[in-house]
């Protein structure tokens, strides 16, 4: 099975904004699509874990349907410990993080930020870029813009300015060895928070649910690579169900859809972003528009 933009009803071509690369895709006697290029998904987000809580069985669906998966996080998780130094917790989470994402045979990047100092400004902008350029993505998914921590809503700003200037020719990021620009804007979308509220203890609503229902035991499994995060939230908060929680709060969202696990996306639709679906159609046998609620 392919993944990417499909159109089972005819021979497709969908381009995006001006200089984006066109998928292509020829329709097979199965009526499954075929995808030339394989499409390419960053998940750009502030820590070691959130990538794999917030959107690990949806990665695991894209994983299967071949695409190309990268995670990058901000930070290294310094500040994740009680009881390691920032150098030891660091070095233990750098290392469950390329762990976990070499489980899925993705690739990973850290932006060498620091815990609670994640912010918007000129040089971390320039790091993420980099890195994102050197990834090269067709879609990027980060935080929602409001979450429960700073840390998040910052890397959701970071991941949103960086999308924007990663084909701009004249954004230099003045790193060593720098990456060429992108030949276009990725599409851009938004995980749900933590546990679906932000800092109000608002539901952000999603566009639309992503069924996770077989893929949540290999989330769990996904999840489990980072042991000390699962260490560290036992003593730092009391909670010593770290893949439970998970677990409970993919059900949540899927009580609100009728999945029996599920996360959920918002697609960035702003002027210069591509408008086409290109996620949804990856996914489109798991899932589900979000119903329209009242404000
Ligand atoms: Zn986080």
């Amino acid at each position: 099975m392919n993944c990417g933009l499909t159109d089972l009803t005819s021979t497709n071509r969908l381009s995006g904004v001006s200089g984006r690369q066109t998928y292509a895709f020829k329709k097979q006697q199965s009526g499954v699509a075929d995808l030339e290029r394989i499409l390419k998904v960053l998940v750009s987000m502030a820590h070691p874990d959130d990538a794999e809580i917030l959107v690990g069985g949806t990665l695991l669906h894209l994983k299967s349907l071949g695409c190309e998966i990268g995670i990058l996080t901000m930070t290294s998780g310094d500040c994740g410990s009680a009881t390691h130094t920032k150098e030891e917790i660091s070095r233990i989470r750098y290392a469950e993080a390329k762990a976990a994402a070499a489980s899925l045979n993705a690739w990973y990047e850290c932006a060498g930020l620091m815990d609670v100092e994640v912010f918007l400004n000129a040089e971390n902008l320039r790091r993420v870029v980099e890195r994102m350029r050197h990834f090269n993505p067709d879609v990027v998914i980060t935080h929602s813009p409001g979450d429960y921590m700073l840390d998040h809503e910052e890397a959701s700003r970071l991941a949103r300015a960086a999308t924007f200037a990663l084909s701009m020719p004249l954004y230099q990021t003045r790193q060593t060895a720098p990456s060429e620009p992108t030949a276009a804007t990725p599409a851009l979308y938004y995980a749900d928070p933590l546990e679906g509220i932000d800092a109000m203890g608002e539901r952000r609503w999603p566009q639309f649910y992503v069924n996770i229902t077989d893929t949540i035991e290999h989330k769990r499994v996904l999840l489990s690579w980072h042991q000390s995060q699962r260490d560290w939230l036992r003593a730092h908060h009391g909670v010593d169900q770290y893949l439970n929680q998970m677990t409970e709060w993919a059900a949540k969202f899927g009580g609100e859809c009728g999945f029996e696990f599920a996360e959920g996306f918002r697609q960035h639709l702003g002027h210069g972003y591509p408008h086409e679906p290109i996620l949804q159609n990856a996914l489109r046998q798991f899932i589900k528009p979000a119903a329209t609620r009242p404000e």
